[in-house]
This record gives structure tokens, C-alpha cells and sequence, in this order.
């Protein structure tokens, strides 16, 4: 990226854009024109190639078919696996999270390739739906507050050796499989269950985001009141449910 600006690409939004996680664009965006950076958002739909010079790749949860069909288009097309070639970073959500990994069960009952790019395997939980708000420790050395979102799942995520865990629970299910986890990491690409939208829950991973593309270890702070608020009252939320 040239020094004062920044590309955003949201992927699929035909596809893949359930329970406001178009959100996470909008506050990406913003935090980051509040540091007066020069931003270009990229919306590309599933007819549409993956451009691959982008910084920030936000993908969102979906239903179970459009989620096969996004991991088709995308190991087609490509673009997404060149970009993160390039050192772009990817932040995915539920659908999204899965369709990273090596695979996952689809629509129709089968294993589906994913584009592995974060080494996690997901399947169907035998379980009942993961449903309802969360509350989790993020890895402590990503130096962010705890995670705060909510849920609603029936594939459950497995690690593999080189993805960390994003977050441990402490409130909900997260990855479902019975380690605690919720969430999956590598250098720059991240998939998490936590809809909200998440960012605008933890308005500090936007900011993680926006450090990574930039290469610098802080920004200039900004207002964080209203985040705050609605911080505390999802958490409580979590914490004592009704
Ligand atoms: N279809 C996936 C599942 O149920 C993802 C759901 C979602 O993105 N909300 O696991």
C-alpha cells in the first residue's frame, strides 16, 4: 500500500453478509479515515473477480448454500489466495470462517474444499445450534480486550498445528468442539464465529487490522464511548443471561 492509504475489500456481499456483518466494513472504514487515512472500499460481488492488491479482506457469515457457492468462486477465482500471497490481511466471520479452512460440511451433507488458508477443519456438531452471545479471552499476545459477540452456528471448527487460537471462552460454545477455543489465527489471516457485528463490539480488532496493514505498532486514539456501551451491555448480556 502506498503510505497514506488504505484498500478494504468486502468479499461476497451477495453471498455472504448475514447478521449485519457488513458492520465490520463500515467501522473498519471509519476508524480508519479517523486516523486520516485515504480510504478505498472495494464491494465485490460473486460475479466479480477478487481484486488482489487489496490491504483488509473482511468476509461475513452466510447460510449454508451461498456458503458452498462462495468457496467454489473463491478457489476458482484465486484472487483471495494471491492477495494473502501479497501480505494482504483477511478477517472472516462464521460462513467466511469456515470456507478459510481446509474444509467443511456443506449444504448438501459433503465435505467441501476449502481454500485453506487457515489450517482448521470444520464439521457439523452433533449438538444442538450454537446460539447466543459470548464472552472470550483473546490471545493475550494480540494485547486486546475481551471478545464480545454473538453466535448462532451448527458447524463446529477443529485446529490444526499452525492455526492459533483467537480467543478462549469464557461465556458460549465459540469453535464447539470442546477445547474451549473460539476463533482461529495465522499471521494475517483470522476467522472467528462472533457476529455483532464484531467490530463494532470490539472496535480494537479494526484497529489490530488497520496496525497489521499499516506496519506501525500504535494509531492515534480515537472516541470510543458509544463502542464502550455497547461493549458492557453485550457483555453483561453474556454473562447473565436471562
Ligand atoms: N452455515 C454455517 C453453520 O451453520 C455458518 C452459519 C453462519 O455463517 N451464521 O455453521
Amino acid at each position: 500500500m502506498s503510505d497514506n492509504s488504505l484498500r478494504l475489500v468486502w468479499v461476497y456481499p451477495d453471498l455472504l453478509s448475514t447478521y449485519g456483518d457488513q458492520g465490520n466494513v463500515l467501522v473498519v472504514e471509519r476508524r480508519a479515515r479517523q486516523r486520516g487515512l485515504d480510504v478505498q472500499r472495494l464491494d465485490v460481488r460473486s460475479d466479480q473477480a477478487i481484486p488482489t492488491s487489496g490491504d483488509i479482506y473482511l468476509i461475513g457469515g452466510g447460510e449454508d448454500r451461498p456458503q458452498r457457492l462462495a468457496a467454489e468462486r473463491l478457489i476458482r477465482d484465486g484472487g483471495l489466495h494471491r492477495a494473502v500471497e501479497n501480505g494482504a490481511i483477511v478477517f472472516s466471520v462464521c460462513a467466511g470462517y469456515q470456507i478459510l479452512g481446509h474444509q467443511f460440511v456443506n449444504d448438501l451433507g459433503e465435505q467441501q474444499e476449502g481454500l485453506g488458508l487457515l489450517d482448521v477443519v470444520s464439521t457439523r456438531g452433533e449438538g444442538a445450534r450454537c446460539v447466543g452471545d459470548v464472552l472470550a479471552d483473546i490471545d493475550p499476545k494480540l494485547g486486546l480486550p475481551p471478545l464480545t459477540g454473538f453466535e448462532n452456528h451448527q458447524g463446529v471448527t477443529h485446529l490444526g498445528e499452525t492455526a492459533k487460537p483467537f480467543a478462549k471462552v469464557r461465556f458460549g460454545n465459540g469453535n464447539g468442539v470442546g477445547d474451549g477455543y473460539e476463533g482461529a489465527y495465522n499471521d494475517t489471516v483470522f476467522g472467528t464465529y462472533m457476529h455483532g457485528p464484531v467490530m463494532a463490539r470490539n472496535p480494537h480488532i479494526a484497529d489490530l487490522l488497520i496496525k497489521l496493514a499499516l506496519d506501525v505498532n500504535a494509531l492515534p486514539s480515537v472516541e470510543d464511548r458509544w463502542y464502550e456501551a455497547l461493549r458492557q451491555e453485550r457483555i453483561a448480556a453474556a454473562t447473565q443471561p436471562a
